[in-house]
């Protein structure tokens, strides 16, 4: 190992493991560019360990009452509710997100994540259906065994624990294979396991890329179902591996959010809270919207305030507790999100503020991976840009003139994640929603979340829903008992 680097290691059984092939790969912070810690570069080895721990573990995990279960998880959230500081800087060091942010939005939804999926077991019901007067029917929801969990470097610890609480809260056993760009939080995640006494096997974690470690995950006989959040390539390319092997699949994939802005809306708190979800971790939240489609008659003045707020913001080093705007995640990543401004240009849109580095970085982020947050104006609806992913801190602004014409616009992408309404408008803001297709859609508002609604996308965002009652059905499969009661 390099001197002064953080190593981590896959967490098996129970227990920290090394690689089995003795590869590690280089783990970047994105503020500094700088290379601060190693992670397992695990491949069908580690996967298969990993995986016969938990076939293992699922023969006692199974059997355990809803109340075993409920009590160490909660323990486990406790765990990372006590350790927050610890967490949020890690999760910050290694996504380049403000520190605030991790501290006020991630950390604590991910203690959300695992309360709320240990208590959701206690609470459940079952139905039981009466055939006339011949026979009572009742459904038994049985956990699948051993599940395969991917996720991706935006929201790492976040949409980890979205997949872990569910899976082993309904008594399956699970393989996690976090994002390999993002691995820090994952791995205090497991030292929680182990302080909170998660029988062993029952989470097992293994580091390394998508080809190495994810494939051979998603490939395994025994992986009974797949719950992968990342990009829609990725996702359409884990469809493909499982055809024909019946696993249960939930993809969670890319979007390309539409904001509408009507006319009525109240400019004030549409400018606030569109900066916000055009920007929140630099524009890396799927949840994001990527379209702001504005009324005419008001978009020139929103163009005027949206540009105000945006320079407002500010830029720099994740760790400083003021910072609102921190590093993009990669190099690789800052690349790809660069090229869609010049992409921008050439196709004829006008850069209203961003679109560049920004200047005065503190020396410690000289090398890092930033980006201004970039507005841009000019651009028709169809173009590569408003069509295309880009996943960063770069918006565009749309005008439209009528209401059909704004749906038209926000449905006309091969994406349907999320969108957000701006209108005072009561009748029309449900007409819109009912017509947009997204799997979710805010009226007068942003990222309110509810963990009990189906959580999801329509179209190439999303195959299954996530959340609440949706989550712990993926998760179980169901049996029916029918009893004959007649003479
Ligand atoms: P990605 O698809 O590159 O990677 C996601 C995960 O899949 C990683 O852990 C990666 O190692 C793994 N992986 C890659 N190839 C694989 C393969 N062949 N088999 C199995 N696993 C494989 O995505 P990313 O760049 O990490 O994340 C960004 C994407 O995630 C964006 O498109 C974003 O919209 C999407 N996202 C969607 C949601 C949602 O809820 N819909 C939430 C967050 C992020």
């Amino acid at each position: 190992m390099t001197t002064g680097l953080i190593r981590i290691d896959n967490f098996i059984g129970g227990k920290f493991r090394p690689p089995a092939q003795g590869n590690y790969l280089k783990n970047v912070e994105p503020a500094t560019g700088k290379v601060y810690g190693e992670i397992p570069d695990s491949g069908a080895e580690d996967v298969d360990a990993a995986i016969a721990t938990a076939s293992d573990a699922f023969q006692g995990w199974k059997k355990s009452t809803a109340q075993t279960r409920s009590t160490v998880m909660l323990r486990m959230a406790q765990l990372v509710e006590d350790r927050l500081e610890k967490f949020a800087r890690a999760e910050s060091v290694d996504t380049g997100k403000p520190i605030s942010l991790a501290e006020s939005v991630d950390i604590p939804r991910a203690v959300a994540n695992l309360r709320f999926f240990a208590t959701a077991i206690l609470h459940t019901n079952t139905e039981a259906h009466i055939t006339d007067h011949q026979a009572i029917n009742y459904t038994l929801r049985r956990p699948l065994g051993v599940v395969g969990l991917i996720s991706p470097w935006n929201l790492p610890l976040y949409l980890l624990t979205w997949k872990i609480a569910p899976a082993i809260a309904s008594g399956n056993t699970a393989v996690a294979k976090p994002s390999e760009i993002t691995p820090m939080t994952a791995f205090l995640l497991a030292q929680v396991c182990d302080d909170a006494g998660l029988p062993p096997g029952v989470l097992n974690i293994v580091h390394g890329t998508g080809p190495g470690a994810g494939a051979p995950l998603v490939a395994h006989e025994e992986v009974r179902a797949i719950s992968f959040t990342g990009g829609t390539a990725t996702g359409a390319a884990i469809a493909k591996a499982t055809a024909g092997s019946f696993k249960k699949l939930a993809l969670e994939m890319g979007g390309k959010n539409p904001n509408l802005i009507f006319a009525d809306a109240d400019l004030d708190t549409v400018v606030e809270t569109t900066v916000r979800s055009s920007f929140s971790n630099q524009g890396q939240i799927c949840l994001c919207g990527s379209r702001i489609v504005v009324e005419r008659s008001i978009h020139n003045e929103f163009v005027k305030r949206f540009v105000t707020a945006t320079n407002g913001l500010k830029v720099g080093d994740p760790l400083c507790d003021d910072t609102d705007h921190g590093a993009l995640v990669s190099e690789q990543h800052l690349a790809k999100v660069k090229s869609y401004v010049d992409l921008a240009i050439a196709e004829g849109g006008n850069i209203e503020c961003g679109g560049d580095a920004p200047s005065g970085l503190s020396e410690r982020c000289t090398g890092g991976f930033f980006l201004n947050p970039t507005a841009i104006t000019g651009l028709g609806p169809d173009c590569r840009v408003n069509q295309e992913e880009i996943f960063g801190p770069v918006v565009t602004i749309i005008p439209f003139d009528t209401e059909e014409e704004a749906i038209t616009i926000a449905n006309g992408t091969r994406y349907g994640l999320s969108a957000s309404v701006w209108t005072s408008d009561l009748a029309r803001s449900h007409r819109v929603a009912e017509a947009l297709e997204a799997g979710t859609v805010w009226i007068n508002c942003w990222m309110l979340r509810d963990l009990r609604v189906p959580f999801g996308g329509m179209k190439d965002s999303g195959v299954g829903r996530e959340g609440g009652n949706e989550a712990l059905r993926f998760f179980t499969e169901p049996k029916n008992v029918c009893t004959y009661t007649g003479d």
